[in-house]
């Protein structure tokens, strides 16, 4: 693959910049260049919910990479305000527009990087364009919400209820605002375990969070300063100074849609495990992009940041040459909601059903430290595996100490598909300030094994 001269990457944040960096420290000779659409590169969106809980810390702070740096720093070439508007396989062309001065140029390349990311659903409904009605995916968006939050508003609404929502109802509550979630499911956190679901829904509450479930959201309406002042449901209005809606995202596809390359399943850019699209100059990594699942054994759509940066170093290293595959993941995730961690690997009960398996569980607490070692707090552990195979397909952690990193053994275990009963048998840390003798997940895989021993030689 040393005849690629040109690389051009789509996109400047997480799965681009890995992809691009990693071309050029492999192939210091290759010409890479970034075209982002937005006015920032490399930054850490992940970073966003914290920074905005602090005041005084500059959003800016969370960008990793300056376009300078870039260019003096690895040589890349980068064009902010760059949009690729459309894209020729055949000529392996693709046509950029400058958005400053509306200037076209059709730029070819040896390989392309898609790494268009996702964007937030807004939903569709009148008066969601308000001022004072948010998403929070990009820089830009976090930079708005903290200049809104500088107005001091007393009210918020969230809409949605997956783990942004959480994060965000959090940081709103502590920038002094009263925190309200509407939602049409009675469900926060779908996917998750009911068990996990509990406890983040009490911890919601214990801190003035309200959640309303269960209307129709037909819009918002302004106030007299033309500001938003209510969310409009079929159940009345819910009068508000913010809105943030997080109701999810949705892979960036449209370039590859209407260039050909293959799209899954899922939504997202169909890609083998060696990053490469259904066209072979063309490679693409990150949240526009499958991602192979190691527990389903195929590609699903789980757009994460840890994902994108590995799948960007292993696009480009391919590019440069190499041959690595993208090893999968587990959707291996977490969040802070106050006091708790939250975190998870593998799949969901209600997942295991719908892929073809036959799951049982368990949920157990468990103290984080030793009995009789002063403080330490509970720790609860969801497992679930299939019966048949006594396979472990995942797990939750939930706690106020320890929990979340908790996940990662889980992840370790699941990559390596490990059965329970092997689970059972880990050799892990344990001294009276940071654990018991029997680790909690040392615990819940004791009751698993035998749920599934019991289920397994059931008539
Ligand atoms: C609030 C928040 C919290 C998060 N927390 C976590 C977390 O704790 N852990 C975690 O793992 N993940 C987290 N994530 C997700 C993580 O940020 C994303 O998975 C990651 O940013 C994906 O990187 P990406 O490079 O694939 O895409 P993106 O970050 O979406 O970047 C894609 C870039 O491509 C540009 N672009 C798109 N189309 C074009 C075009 N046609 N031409 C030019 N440029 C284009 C866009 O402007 C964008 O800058 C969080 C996300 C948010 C918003």
């Amino acid at each position: 693959m040393s005849s690629h001269s040109r690389v051009l990457v789509v996109g400047g944040v997480a799965a681009g910049m890995s992809a691009a960096s990693q071309v050029k420290r492999r192939k210091p000779n290759v010409e890479v260049v970034v075209f982002e659409r937005g006015p920032y590169i490399s930054y850490g969106a992940c970073g966003m919910p914290y920074n905005i809980e602090d005041e005084a810390r500059e959003l800016e702070d969370l960008v990793v990479l300056t376009p300078e740096r870039a260019r003096n720093d690895r040589g890349i070439d980068v064009r902010l305000r760059h949009e690729a508007v459309g894209l020729d396989l055949d000529s392996r062309m693709l046509l950029v527009k400058n958005l400053e001065t509306g200037d076209q140029t059709e730029e070819l390349f040896d390989a392309l990087v898609l790494a268009t990311g996702a964007s937030a659903i807004r939903l569709p409904l009148r008066g969601m364009d308000l001022p004072g009605v948010v998403i929070l995916r990009e820089l830009t968006d976090g930079a708005l919400l903290k200049r809104l939050l500088e107005h001091e508003p007393k009210r918020a609404i969230v809409l949605g209820a997956g783990y942004v929502s959480m994060e965000m109802c959090h940081v709103l509550t502590e920038r002094g605002l009263k925190v309200q979630i509407l939602k049409k499911r009675p469900r926060v956190l779908r996917g998750w375990a009911e068990e996990t679901v509990a406890l983040v829904v009490e911890e919601l509450q214990k801190h003035g969070v309200e959640i309303h479930t269960g209307m129709n959201i037909t819009g918002a309406e302004a106030g007299a300063d033309g500001n938003v002042a209510a969310v409009t449901t079929d159940q009345g209005p819910y009068p508000t100074d913010l809105v943030l809606q997080a109701v999810g995202v949705r892979p960036n596809v449209k370039l590859a849609l209407e260039a050909g390359l293959r799209i899954g399943e899922t939504g997202a850019i169909w890609v083998n495990q060696y990053q490469q699209t259904s066209h072979p100059s063309v490679w693409a990594a990150g949240d526009c992009a499958e991602a192979y699942h190691r527990v389903l054994r195929k590609n699903a759509w789980i757009p994460l940041g840890t994902t994108a940066n590995k799948q960007g170093r292993i696009a480009g290293a391919n590019i440069a040459g190499a041959a690595t595959k993208f090893a999968g993941m587990a959707g291996t995730s977490g969040f802070v909601v106050f006091d708790l961690e939250v975190a998870r690997s593998g799949i969901s009960s209600e997942q295991a059903v719908a892929e073809g398996f036959e799951p049982t569980s368990v949920t157990i607490r468990q103290r984080s430290r030793a009995h009789g070692y002063p403080g330490g707090t509970p720790i609860q552990v969801t497992l679930i595996a299939d019966v048949p195979s006594g396979l472990l397909l995942g797990g939750e952690v939930v706690g106020q100490e320890g929990a979340a990193l908790r996940a990662n053994v889980l992840a370790t275990a699941l990559a390596s598909h490990m059965s329970v009963s092997e689970l059972q048998g880990l050799d892990l840390a344990y001294a009276p300030p940071f654990a018991p003798v029997w680790d909690p997940l040392l615990v819940a895989a004791n009751q698993l094994a035998k749920k599934v021993q019991a289920q397994e030689i059931k008539p």
